[in-house]
C-alpha cells in the first residue's frame, strides 16, 4: 500500500492524530468534523478566503532569492516571506480561514488560547475584522511576560482572561479554553493556532496554511522553470508553518523535507523542546502524537528561547513524518538560532523571528549542493523579538 502523509478518514496520520476529547466536547468537535470539508470547499468560501488573503493579509507573499546567503552557503536559497503578512507571521492565514468557518457555522463568539500571544493577536485581529466577540485565554505568567501582545489584543477589542491554575502558562490556558467551549457548545468556535488539537483541527489548519506551498510551486516555476525545489525547510513549534510549507510536496518524493526543532540549551540539557528526539507517543491537546513526558506520562515542561517553539509536542502530521522518515529532523540550540538570526539580518537586511532563526541555522548542520534549490519558510518577522535580540547581543 502507498504511504500517505495526509490525514485518513478517521483523522489519523499513521499512528498519530485522532480526537481524544472529553465526552462533553464531542458535539462541538463532531459538528466541525462533519462540516469542515464541505464548508471550506464551497466556491463562495474559497472566493472570500482568497480575497481576504490577497487584500487583507497581502498575499501572495514573495519568494525571495537570497543572493548573499546563497553565496555564503554555496547553494540556491529562496526565502518564503511570511514575515511580510499583516501581523507579521503565517498565523493569520489560519485565523482568517477559521473565522470564516465559524461564521458559516453560525457562531457568534470566538475563543482561543495563547502562550506568547502571537496566536491571540492573530485571532483578535480577525475578530475585529469580522466584528465578533473574542475571548483569549492566557496563563497569568504569560500575561506578565508578554505585555505588548496583551496590549495589542486589548486594543483590537479582545478580552484577555488569565488562566490561574497549574503553572499558569500555555497548557493551563488551553484547559480554560476547553472548559469554556464545553460550557458554550452552540454559539462559540474555538480557534486553535497550530496544526494540533483533535481531528479535524490539524487537517483544517494545514489546509489553510497550504497556500504557502501552493504559492511556492508557481513562484518557483516562474523563477527556476520547475515547480519542485530540492528541499523545503521550516521550523516546528506545533507545526503549522511547516505543514503549510510541506503540504503540496508531501507526495513529491524528489523533494526533501526538513523540520527544525528547538534544542533550547541542548537536547540532553533538560531545557529543550526537541520533541522528535525526546518525545514518546502520548496525548496532548486532544490528539495522539509525539510528546515530551516523564516515565509516568506527565508532560515535561519544554524550554526554548523562542516562545513559538516552546511546546512539548508536535502536530500529528509531523510525528508521522518523523516516524516514517519522510522528513529529516534537526534540533537547533538557542545560541545557534540567535547567531543565524543575526547573520540573516546582516547578509540580507531581514530581521527574522527567533522561531525562524532556528530554521535558518540548518546551514550549520547540513550542506547542500551548489545547484540545489532550497526553500526556507521565513515564518515571521523579528520585531516582536527585538528585546530578546538586544539582551542576547548586548545591542543597547
Ligand atoms: C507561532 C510561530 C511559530 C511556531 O508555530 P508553528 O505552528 O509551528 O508554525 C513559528 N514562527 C513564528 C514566526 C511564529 O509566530
Amino acid at each position: 500500500m502507498e504511504t500517505t502523509y495526509n490525514v485518513d478518514e478517521k483523522g489519523y496520520y499513521g499512528d498519530f492524530g485522532g480526537a481524544y476529547i472529553p465526552e462533553m466536547l464531542y458535539p462541538n468537535v463532531e459538528e466541525l468534523r462533519s462540516k469542515y470539508l464541505e464548508i471550506t470547499s464551497e466556491p463562495g468560501f474559497v472566493k472570500e478566503f482568497n480575497q481576504l488573503l490577497k487584500d487583507y493579509v497581502g498575499r501572495p507573499s514573495p519568494l525571495y532569492y537570497a543572493k548573499r546567503l546563497s553565496e555564503k552557503y554555496q547553494t540556491k536559497v529562496y526565502l518564503k516571506r511570511e514575515d511580510l503578512n499583516h501581523t507579521g507571521a503565517h498565523k493569520i492565514n489560519n485565523t482568517i480561514g477559521q473565522i470564516l468557518v465559524a461564521q458559516k457555522l453560525g457562531k457568534k463568539r470566538i475563543i482561543a488560547e495563547t502562550g506568547a500571544g502571537q496566536h491571540g493577536v492573530a485571532t483578535a485581529t480577525v475578530c475585529a475584522l469580522m466584528g465578533m466577540e473574542c475571548i483569549v485565554y492566557m496563563g497569568e505568567i504569560d500575561i506578565k511576560r508578554q505585555a505588548p501582545n496583551v496590549a495589542r489584543m486589548k486594543m483590537l477589542g479582545a478580552e484577555v482572561r488569565p488562566a490561574l491554575s497549574g503553572s499558569k502558562t500555555l497548557k493551563d490556558a488551553t484547559n480554560e479554553a476547553i472548559r469554556d467551549w464545553i460550557n458554550n457548545p452552540t454559539d462559540t468556535h474555538y480557534i486553535i493556532g497550530s496544526a494540533i488539537g483533535p481531528h479535524p483541527y490539524p487537517d483544517m489548519v494545514t489546509r489553510f496554511q497550504s497556500v504557502i506551498s501552493e504559492e511556492i510551486k508557481s513562484q518557483l516555476q516562474e523563477k527556476e522553470g520547475r515547480s519542485n525545489p530540492d528541499y523545503v525547510i521550516a521550523c516546528i513549534g506545533g507545526g503549522s508553518n511547516a505543514a503549510g510549507t510541506y503540504y503540496h510536496f508531501l507526495d513529491e518524493k524528489e523533494v526533501g523535507i526538513i523540520a527544525v526543532e528547538a534544542a533550547g540549551k541542548g537536547v540532553d540539557s533538560g531545557h529543550s523542546a526537541a520533541t522528535s528526539k525526546l518525545g514518546k507517543d502520548g496525548i496532548i491537546h486532544g490528539c495522539k502524537t509525539l510528546l515530551m513526558q516523564t516515565d509516568d506520562g506527565q508532560i515535561t515542561e519544554p524550554y526554548s528561547i523562542s516562545a513559538g517553539l516552546d511546546y512539548p509536542g508536535v502536530g500529528p502530521m509531523h510525528a508521522h513524518l518523523a516516524r516514517t522518515g519522510r522528513a529529516e529532523f534537526y534540533s537547533v540550540t538557542d545560541s545557534d538560532a540567535m547567531e543565524a538570526g543575526l547573520e540573516l539580518s546582516k547578509l540580507e537586511g531581514i530581521i527574522p523571528a527567533i522561531e525562524t532563526s532556528h530554521a535558518l541555522s540548518i546551514f550549520k548542520q547540513k550542506s547542500f549542493k551548489k545547484d540545489d534549490v532550497v526553500v526556507i519558510s521565513l515564518s515571521g518577522r523579528g520585531d516582536k523579538d527585538l528585546n530578546t535580540y538586544i539582551d542576547y547581543f548586548n545591542l543597547a
